[in-house]
């Protein structure tokens, strides 16, 4: 089933209503920069740079990239509705002001 971000947003609101939790925006920034971590720990165990593992003894315990970027987006998600911003739209502007920045050479492989 192929879901929209606008389909995400709502699902993920749902289901923190559902599950009754409520943090701060300071709290969800928090563990939106701890996912972020995590993903980054995944990324070093796929480059070769530590093992995966259980946590103990300097193995990884995140190590699965995909799950990772899931928890990322989530966390995204909640701020994103917290902030009311409409991440379909906020997606295909930032898509158009990086095709601008390309234009301007401000980013891209040079
Ligand atoms: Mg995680």
């Amino acid at each position: 089933m192929e879901q929209s971000m606008r389909d995400m947003q709502k699902i993920s609101k749902d289901w923190i209503e559902k599950k009754g939790f409520k943090c701060s925006l300071y709290a969800d920034f928090c563990h939106l920069v701890e996912e972020v971590g995590e993903l980054g720990e995944a990324l070093v165990v796929k480059h070769g740079e530590r093992e995966a593992g259980d946590g103990k003894k300097g193995f990884a315990d995140h190590y699965d990239i995909a799950e990772e970027l899931g928890d990322v987006l989530f966390s995204t998600i909640v701020i994103a509705n917290k902030c009311n911003v409409d991440l379909d739209m906020i997606f295909r502007k930032t898509i158009k002001r990086y095709d601008k920045k390309i234009e301007k050479r401000e980013i891209g492989n040079h």
